[in-house]
This record gives structure tokens, C-alpha cells and sequence, in this order.
């Protein structure tokens, strides 16, 4: 039979595996020749299912920066198509079976009105609830624009908007950068959004459960604690300096600035993930599958305008 006459989910482990090993991602076998991806994957090699190298290994499906909501597109935002976007991704997942799924913050964008932005989240939220049941949402700034961050958590059914968990070996870690400079939470429209900071007393959290934990360690933030510019967060050298303090910490997963980019700073990788909003039609797409290894081994299997990524341990 030939493998690209199976569907997407009847085909073999083995099969894509010897696809990937033989052609490389870009290339597929098509009525018995040699087709070149030369823009777009396929449906076939979208929602092919791919095994976890090492069976141990914790698999994550990842998300950012969706912005849904409905209203007419501004700049490069496309706020409505993200429903779509994620319906994609949703079915990349299905075939996957992620362990847990994360977003990394601004899931929603502004409405005029507190009801008709909870509206927004309770759509983008029923949808990407239907991925998996294990799910953690990070803070971006616009979650809590209109919102307060109780609404929002309590809109997604999370109980905080800092903590951490441990899957398997791996231990993970999420934070709020959604505090003023002066210790207020973000919400309401009460504050400027490059004026990002982690808080002192989540700070004091961070040190003391980085300390309780030898696992290595992935830590999931909204704004950016690689750089200095106004996408950064205002205090990320103390919070860099506490994870690498640590020496558990393998990387750091996060949004807010929309592009692919990655820094490895004291031996910890940053790791900026493409922004779903940006862009139209399904060209446009970005999200994620990673597996993280027992040892710490990384890697990351970007979809559409996500990058791709691995760095072993
Ligand atoms: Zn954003």
C-alpha cells in the first residue's frame, strides 16, 4: 500500500518515521514519486502521529498569543481566523496526544465591555478545552486588559495565575509578569503594558520552589525574560538570575512579541514561539509539539510558521 494513500491517522509510526528519515519533513511520496513540500505541509503530514522517541518523555502542546476576538482584522491581527487556526492545531493534537497543553498568554483581545470579552473567552476557551483535559494558561497582559485576573482564571477554571507541577521527571514551572511596577496586578485597564514585571512576593515563590526541586526544570512566561526592550520583563535579570541559581532550569517558552526568536543566556535557552493572530489563512498558522526527555533533551516540532527546534541535555 502506499503510505500516502493511508489517512492521516491510519498511518504507521514506522512509516513516518522512515518518511522523516528519508526525505526530511519538506518531502513526501506521492503516487509512488517524490513530491516536494515547497510551501505547505499536507493534511497526510500535518495530522501524521508521531511517536515519542523516548516512551518516558513528557509531550506538550503549545500555544500563544491568539487574541480571538470578534472583530474586524487590525494590522497584521487577524482576530476571528484564530478560531479556525487553532481548529488546525486542535487536530495536529488530537493525533499527537500531548500530555498537557499550554498557552502562553494574550488567548483573548480587547472588547469595549466586560461581558462581551468574557463572551470571547468562553468561545476560544470551549474550543481549546476540547484538546485535553490537563490544561495551564499563562497571563498575557491582554487576558487581563478588560478582565481582572480572578474573571480570567476563573473563566478557564485555573486556580492561579503562578505555580508549578511536575510530569513525570520533569518539573514546570508557570509565571504571571502581569504586575506593575509598584506590586499592583494588571486588570482593568490600570496599566501600561511595558511596564511588566514579576512580582516581589512570586519572586520569593520562584527562589524557594526552584530550591525544593532537583527535576530539570521548564519554566512557561508571557512577556520576555531575554530582553530588555519594552517587550521584556522590567526585573527579568533578577528572575534570570534565580534560574540559573538553580541549575535545573533547561528553558524558558514564551510569547508577547508575536516572531520566532531564541537566546540561550546562562546556559538556559529562551525560546519566543510565533504568535497565532498574526497573518491570514492557514499559511498564517503557528503552534507546537514538544517532547522533553527525562534527561532534559528538548525538542520541538514547529507546525506552519513555528519554528523548529532540539537541544540535547
Ligand atoms: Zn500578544
Amino acid at each position: 500500500m502506499n503510505p500516502a494513500s493511508r489517512s492521516s491517522v491510519e498511518s504507521t509510526d514506522q512509516t513516518s518515521q522512515l518518511n522523516r528519515q528519508m526525505f526530511g519533513r519538506r518531502a513526501l511520496l506521492r503516487n509512488g514519486s517524490l513530491v516536494l513540500a515547497a510551501a505547505a505541509l499536507t493534511k497526510e503530514m500535518l495530522f501524521a502521529r508521531e511517536s515519542k522517541s523516548d516512551p518516558k518523555a513528557v509531550r506538550v502542546g503549545v500555544i500563544t498569543d491568539l487574541h480571538y476576538a470578534d472583530k474586524s482584522p487590525a494590522g497584521s491581527r487577524h482576530y476571528r481566523e484564530t478560531l479556525g487556526k487553532l481548529e488546525t492545531a486542535s487536530k495536529q493534537f488530537a493525533a499527537d496526544q500531548p500530555d498537557f497543553v499550554v498557552e502562553l498568554g494574550d488567548l483573548i483581545d480587547a472588547a469595549d465591555s466586560v461581558d462581551v470579552e468574557q463572551g470571547y473567552l468562553k468561545t476560544i476557551n470551549k474550543q481549546f478545552a476540547s484538546i485535553c483535559d490537563d490544561r495551564h494558561y499563562v497571563l498575557g497582559n491582554h487576558c487581563v486588559d478588560t478582565l481582572t485576573k480572578d474573571e480570567f482564571l476563573g473563566g478557564v477554571g485555573q486556580e492561579r495565575s503562578f505555580y508549578s507541577f511536575d510530569r513525570e521527571g520533569i518539573h514546570f514551572i508557570v509565571l504571571d509578569a502581569c504586575f506593575r511596577g509598584d506590586g499592583k496586578s494588571y486588570g482593568r485597564r490600570n496599566f501600561h503594558w511595558t511596564d511588566a514585571n514579576v512580582s516581589a512576593e512570586e519572586l520569593e515563590w520562584l527562589r524557594g520552589d526552584l530550591k525544593s526541586n532537583s527535576k530539570p526544570t521548564v519554566v512557561f512566561a508571557h512577556q520576555r525574560l531575554d530582553v530588555s526592550n519594552n517587550h521584556g520583563v522590567k526585573n527579568c535579570v533578577d528572575v534570570r538570575k534565580a534560574l540559573e541559581e538553580s541549575g535545573n532550569v533547561v528553558a524558558v517558552f514564551q510569547g508577547h512579541s508575536h516572531q520566532n526568536d531564541l537566546n540561550e543566556i546562562g546556559g538556559i535557552h529562551y525560546c519566543t514561539m510565533a504568535a497565532m493572530v498574526e497573518g491570514s489563512g492557514p499559511e498564517s498558522n503557528g503552534y507546537s509539539v514538544m517532547d522533553i526527555q527525562p534527561d532534559g533533551t528538548i525538542e520541538i516540532k514547529g507546525f506552519v510558521r513555528q519554528a523548529s527546534y532540539r537541544w540535547d541535555a
